[in-house]
């Protein structure tokens, strides 16, 4: 069992951003700007916006974070998405969801314009990605794939069951691993809540991606022997074994299905600090127009 350790590679990621920024600032460029908006006080959101604005700082990225309440109206929340979309200073944007029932999620994302879309919402972009063209991809599967070729894990030719079919993770997962590309190429079958024969899917997959979100839920049982499973699920439970009370479980009955595996990736320190690295990828590739050329 080999593991994948994706907290080592989003902290090499960080340092290769970062040597990038210094090279940007001493030949004069823009230094990449991120901004994030969040609405309301959810704390799962605050986290999220907290750990991304230390990440930038870290890297050297400029980091505007627009709080608003959480009775702000929708059209309100438009016009300050479009004022980011105009203003020059800001390479990317995400706006942190979830937003309060009052306001349209969708509405929100299509405001966004694609060219800052770092957060890969937008359907422009994941259109974009459907048929292979440059994009922003979502910062789950983005890390994902980045793991996988870091790793050097051999995918194309080979069976892979992704259980899960949400926009954000299970769909562009599916898509990226199916198409003509490294890494990529493989024959992919996308699960969910109404798949039938899950655990013969799972039993013959060379490779399984668990994200359903639902703790400890992949058994050694249902994995074959030699595969790679990789772990997308965060679900909070108690624990008393923990200062804070609370410890992180993964969709995956790690201890157990570890074993079987030829590579696994651990939660914590798998999937997720690649998500908040692949934000950043996101803003580098917006400020050097990479994706969509600046003229
Ligand atoms: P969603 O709840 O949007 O989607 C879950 C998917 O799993 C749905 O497609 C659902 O099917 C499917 N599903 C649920 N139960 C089963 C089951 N018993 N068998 C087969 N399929 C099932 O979740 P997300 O995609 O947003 O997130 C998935 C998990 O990943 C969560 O734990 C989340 O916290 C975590 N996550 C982690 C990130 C990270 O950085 N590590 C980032 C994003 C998410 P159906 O469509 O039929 O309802």
């Amino acid at each position: 069992m080999k593991l994948i350790d994706g907290k080592k590679v989003a902290n090499q990621i960080k340092e290769e951003i970062t040597l990038e920024v210094e090279r940007v600032k001493l030949d004069g460029g823009k230094i990449p700007h991120l901004a994030a908006i969040i609405v309301g006080h959810d704390g799962a959101s605050e986290t999220y916006v907290g750990h991304k604005e230390k990440a930038c700082i870290q890297v050297g990225f400029d980091s505007t974070v627009l709080r608003f309440e959480d009775d702000i109206e929708e059209d309100t929340l438009l016009r300050k998405v479009d004022e980011l979309n105009k203003n020059p200073e800001i390479d990317g944007f995400i706006v942190q969801l979830p937003l309060p029932d009052h306001i349209s999620e969708q509405k929100i994302i299509e405001a966004i314009d694609p060219k800052k879309d770092v957060d890969g919402f937008h359907p422009i972009n994941l259109g974009r990605m459907v048929i292979g063209l440059p994009a922003y991809i979502s910062a789950t599967p983005a890390g994902i794939m980045e793991l996988i070729k870091r790793y050097k894990i051999e995918t194309s030719g080979k069976d892979v069951v992704v259980i899960g079919r949400s926009n954000i993770v299970g769909k562009p997962m599916s898509i990226l691993l199916g198409q003509k590309a490294d890494p990529g190429n493989a024959t992919v079958t996308m699960a969910h809540s109404r798949t039938k024969n899950l655990k013969e899917l799972v039993s013959k997959a060379d490779m399984v991606i668990a994200a359903l979100g639902q703790a400890e839920f992949l058994t050694a049982d249902m994995v074959k022997e030699g595969a790679t499973v990789i772990d997308v699920g965060i679900t909070r439970v108690k624990s008393d074994q923990t200062k804070s009370g609370w410890k992180l479980l993964g969709d995956v009955k790690y201890d157990e299905v570890a074993e079987k595996t030829e590579y696994i990736t651990p939660v914590p320190g798998g999937v997720g600090p690649m998500t908040i690295v692949s934000l950043l990828q996101n803003t580098l590739k917006a400020s050097k127009g990479e994706i969509y050329p600046k003229f």
